[in-house]
């Protein structure tokens, strides 16, 4: 028996580790112990030892004693996903250390804002061999007061049962987004002690772990993406294999991890629709909704297009045959993929060929042949190991919550499906059409769209897939319209049928007669005149007839967009949605980042145009990986806007200094914050600007609020004292107004921006900025709504801010309209009953919405369609 004694890495306040707000250490899942509410920024080791682990990420650090005992020391609850920011090591793995050594610095109030909680847990790993305990209570001071004192028992013996013939898993894609960090190692080390008489070793790479030891395994420094294989020997091992093995494949009970892929035996590309539940239905049987992945207008003929399902024999051949298989297979795929890279190239198609050679990179991608040879090396065959193999990845990334990424699955199965016909012989057909096709499939591969003749198809339709697919991305490029998520029963529909997909409307609509087709050629020929008209006076200014000017700006999401403005007479920018600065990425953008970033779009620009920089506005419908926000029941009500901005100070400040410093760059350059519903917020970002501006020594700028909270617009008198402008933002003004999901499939057609109700508060918005002087821009989609413009103008609104493409368009109608007459719409506006009545009210702007130039959005003619989604970067990938 050893009495050890360790002294308090923190001063404090101690805490029993049962009222810990973490289950995992409660319940002593990981080892008995202590918590600290830590006063101070050092852990200093409690004893001497040697350092076992060091977290990646910083924040939790094990010792071993001289007599065995393992103390862990965690800081904080749930700081693994702040992915080492706050923290720096002092020590590394190996290091002998003594009492009062600092271990790792902290940075407490980074932690305090940023983490569920800073209380720091010392327990010991190894509590089996703990014979006594005996606890401090009250306050400790670091370095001076006893901790804990243990009395050890002598080490246990060795082994947990027979080595004898062991059995081993196959490889298991750890899903955690921070790995096998404490709590998930926690939750494998309790389950593998339930197995009595049977050694339980983790394995990654050529290292393995104690699966029974929480430290051992945390050692092993798993990180999400990880291939991990469970080993064991004795009584229980297949028991013990497969129930580890499901467990691991699940997260180990990580909140937040994908679900478990789909099991090995699903067949490729599983394509189940979309639940009903989630599907508007038009009640006329003849038109069929859905969203628009890709903008314009077409008239054509039904073509289903149906992917056969490959068969393939699960027993292989022998294991070096299947290899041979699958190495001629793969070989053979990324020669046809680089044929068809090398194709577009040559019609400089890069972004096309760029989505190919990501394709390139996904068939060889070491994750999945790794997870294909282990199965082949246990007998099956390499159809079946790569089918499976295939399905998890493309599962695991669909079941991802950032929709980007999520939407990549699609890719995966592309390529799966390329290599599955290569293995089994089968045919990949190319897809021959007729002419004037529309098609209409479950969903279509990068592949299928790649060969598309755009000469014969005029658009297409998807039940599966979204705005921001590679199909969809293919679509705006080759000009097609294109719907996604559009009803099931379009699958029924037979080939031939005479149809209408008019994208900006979201709708196909079946048997059209031969007027309504008439009709429709001759608005698309009317629309393509008065596209070619409008972008020839795209660069004079926006003035009613009787001499009222108003300034056309855009909506923006980065540099790309940027530098589009001036050629199609944007007047600069009335939306910067900084988010997309910090979406695509697995870390926050740096100040300096940041500071780049708004520096390029503001000099695109040019100096003279207004920008407007929107700070992050993520939560809701817009969540970062990066950025834990805990999960909420109404996520719109929750953390969102500017209230994530408070809620991590350091986030916010942080892109403050960025704007502030790239502000010289131009004339005009402000702020605004998103989702403001009160003064509070508003003087709190001020002061928080002021304070910055000073330790940088610039001056502050204009800033703004987004109204987009009925809340803003009620109050917007007593805002014009203290904002310098306002931002209508009619997209969430309009969810919030009407207490309607923005993105609510069944509900989307009664959002409309045009609701009287919408349009009072716009009224009492301008009404109380004017009265202080302010100006009153829209961003919102309703500004490149044609029908609205009329009526935001006599609403008195100053500035349109509007989707790129819709800039000549917008500028054009305005030329034609009297700022009298729009006032006196206005106020007939705002006094009739319902969004239709508002409608019908506005002589139809164009009856066709054919995209103003190919591949960009058009203006939609009933409620305001979303507007393009900045199109994701290969990095995605
Ligand atoms: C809006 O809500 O209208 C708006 C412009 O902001 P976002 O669409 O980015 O939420
Ligand atoms: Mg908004």
């Amino acid at each position: 028996m050893a009495t050890l004694r360790l002294l308090a890495p923190l001063s404090g306040q101690t805490w029993p580790i049962e009222r810990i707000p973490d289950p995992v250490f409660a319940q002593k899942m990981v080892g008995d112990g202590i918590s600290i509410d830590p006063i101070d920024g050092v852990l200093k080791a409690p004893c001497d030892g040697e350092v076992m682990t060091l977290h990646a990420a910083g924040h939790a650090v094990t010792l071993r004693t001289a007599e065995g005992a393992e103390v862990l020391m965690h800081i904080g609850i749930d700081t693994v996903a702040l992915k080492g920011q706050g923290f720096t090591s002092k020590v590394k793995v190996g290091d002998q250390v003594q009492a009062g050594t600092p271990l790792i610095e902290f940075d407490l109030d980074f932690i305090a804002t940023h983490a569920r909680s800073v209380l720091t847990q010392v327990v010991i790993a190894n509590s089996d061999r703990v014979e006594r305990w005996e606890k401090a209570s009250g306050n400790v001071v670091a370095g001076r007061d006893v901790l804990l004192t243990l009395e050890l028992s002598a080490a246990a013996e060795g082994g947990y049962g027979s080595d004898g013939a062991s059995v081993t898993s196959a490889a298991i894609l750890i899903p955690n987004p921070s790995g096998l960090h404490a709590r998930p190692a926690a939750v494998v080390a309790n389950l593998a002690k339930t197995f009595h008489g049977t050694n339980i070793k983790l394995q990654v790479g050529d290292r393995q772990a104690n699966a029974r030891s929480v430290t051992s395994i945390m050692a092993l420094e798993v990180a999400r993406g990880d291939k991990v294989y469970v080993i064991a020997s004795g009584a229980h091992a297949e028991a013990a294999v497969a129930k580890l093995a499901e467990v691991l494949a699940q997260g180990s009970g990580d909140e937040g991890s994908a679900p478990a892929p789909a099991p090995a035996s699903t067949t490729v590309a599983p394509l189940s629709a979309p639940p009903e539940s989630v599907r508007r239905k038009s009640e006329d049987p003849n038109v069929l909704e859905g969203v628009a992945a890709s903008p314009g207008l077409a008239v054509g003929e039904i073509f289903q297009v149906r992917h056969t399902e490959i068969a393939v024999t699960e027993e292989g051949e022998g294991v070096d045959a299947e290899r041979r298989h699958l190495s001629a297979a793969i070989d053979a795929a990324k020669g046809q993929l680089g044929a068809i890279r090398a194709q577009l190239h040559a019609k400089s198609d890069a972004a096309k060929a760029a989505i190919f050679a990501a394709h390139e990179e996904l068939v060889s991608d070491p994750d999945l042949l790794e997870i294909v040879e282990s199965a082949i090396s246990k007998g099956k065959s390499a159809a079946f190991a790569w089918r499976a193999a295939v399905n998890t990845h493309a599962n695991l990334l669909a079941a991802l919550r950032n929709e980007l990424l999520a939407q990549r699955a699609n890719d995966v199965r592309d390529v799966g499906r390329r290599v599955l016909a290569l293995l089994t012989g089968a045919e990949m057909p190319r897809l021959e059409y007729p002419q004037n096709a529309i098609l209409i499939a479950e969903d279509l591969t990068p592949s299928d769209t790649a060969s598309l003749d755009r000469g014969r198809v005029m658009g297409f339709c998807t039940v599966r897939g979204g705005a921001t697919s590679h199909v969809a991305i293919l679509a705006r490029s080759l000009g097609l319209p294109a719907l996604a998520g559009t009803e099931p029963a379009v699958l029924d529909v037979p080939n031939g049928t005479v149809a209408i997909l008019d994208a900006g409307k979201g709708t196909l609509r079946l048997h059209p007669s031969p007027e309504e087709i008439t009709r429709i050629h001759a608005a698309q020929e009317r629309a393509e005149r008065r596209r070619v008209e409008d972008q020839a006076h795209a660069h004079e200014p926006a003035i009613t007839r009787d001499g009222h000017r108003v300034e056309v700006v855009a909506n923006i999401g980065g540099l790309k967009e940027a530098k589009k403005i001036a050629g199609l007479g944007g007047e600069g920018v009335g939306l910067l949605r900084s988010e997309f600065l910090f979406m695509e990425r697995s870390d926050a953008p740096t100040e300096d980042q940041q500071y780049e970033s708004y520096r390029a779009i503001i000099e695109a620009v040019g100096t003279d145009g207004p920008v407007i920089i929107r700070t992050l506005d993520v939560g809701g419908d817009k969540p970062l990986t990066y950025l834990p926000i805990p999960k909420e029941d109404n996520p719109f009500l929750g953390e969102r806007g500017v209230r994530v901005g408070l809620d991590r100070p350091e986030l916010l400040r942080t892109q403050l200094r960025a704007i502030l410093r790239a502000a010289p760059a131009g004339k005009k350059v402000s702020v605004m914050f998103p989702m403001i519903a009160t003064l509070g917020e508003l003087r709190e970002v001020k002061a928080i600007m002021a304070e910055e501006a000073a330790r940088l020594g610039l001056p502050t700028i204009p800033t703004g609020i987004m109204v987009e909270v009925p809340a803003a617009a009620v109050m917007a008198a007593q805002f014009a004292k203290e904002a310098d402008f306002f931002s209508i933002g009619t997209n969430d003004l309009t969810q919030y107004t009407l207490a309607m999901d923005r993105g609510h499939p069944k509900l989307a057609p009664k959002v409309d921006g045009l609701n009287p109700a919408v349009l009072q508060l716009i009224a009492l918005t301008v009404e109380g900025a004017h009265r202080e002087g302010r100006f009153v821009g829209i961003c919102g989609g309703l500004a490149s709504d044609p029908h609205a413009v009329p009526i935001l103008i006599g609403l008195g609104v100053d500035e349109l801010s509007v989707s790129l493409p819709s800039i000549p368009a917008i500028k054009a109608q305005i030329r034609t309209l009297s700022l009298a007459d729009c006032r006196v719409l206005a106020q007939q506006a705002l006094a009739v009953g319902s969004p239709e009545e508002v409608r019908a009210l506005v002589p139809d702007p164009d009856e066709s919405s054919l995209p103003p130039s190919a591949g960009a959005g058009g203006a939609p003619s009933a409620p305001a369609a979303p507007e393009p989604v900045p199109e994701p970067t290969l990095a995605a990938h």
